[in-house]
């Protein structure tokens, strides 16, 4: 699965992180990254696609998107 996230419409709400702690974390300024990597997409396998989806559905303003 495709995750793309997109800082410009993240508000440093929280909810990813909360969600999925092991795929989110934040930037000093609060927006949101990838927790290992700085990059804006990322492919994720399936044992993590129910977290993933979570962390999607929450998000307020549709920072994160997914595709299959
Ligand atoms: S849930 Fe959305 S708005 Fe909130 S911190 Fe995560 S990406 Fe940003």
């Amino acid at each position: 699965m495709l995750c793309k996230i997109i800082p410009e419409k993240c508000i440093a709400c929280g909810l990813c992180q909360i969600k999925a702690p092991e795929l989110f974390d934040y930037h000093d300024n609060g927006l949101v990254k990838f927790k290992d990597s700085n990059t804006l997409e990322e492919h994720f396998s399936e044992p993590i696609a129910d977290t993933l989806l979570e962390a999607y559905q929450k998000c307020p303003t549709r920072a994160i998107e997914l595709k299959k």
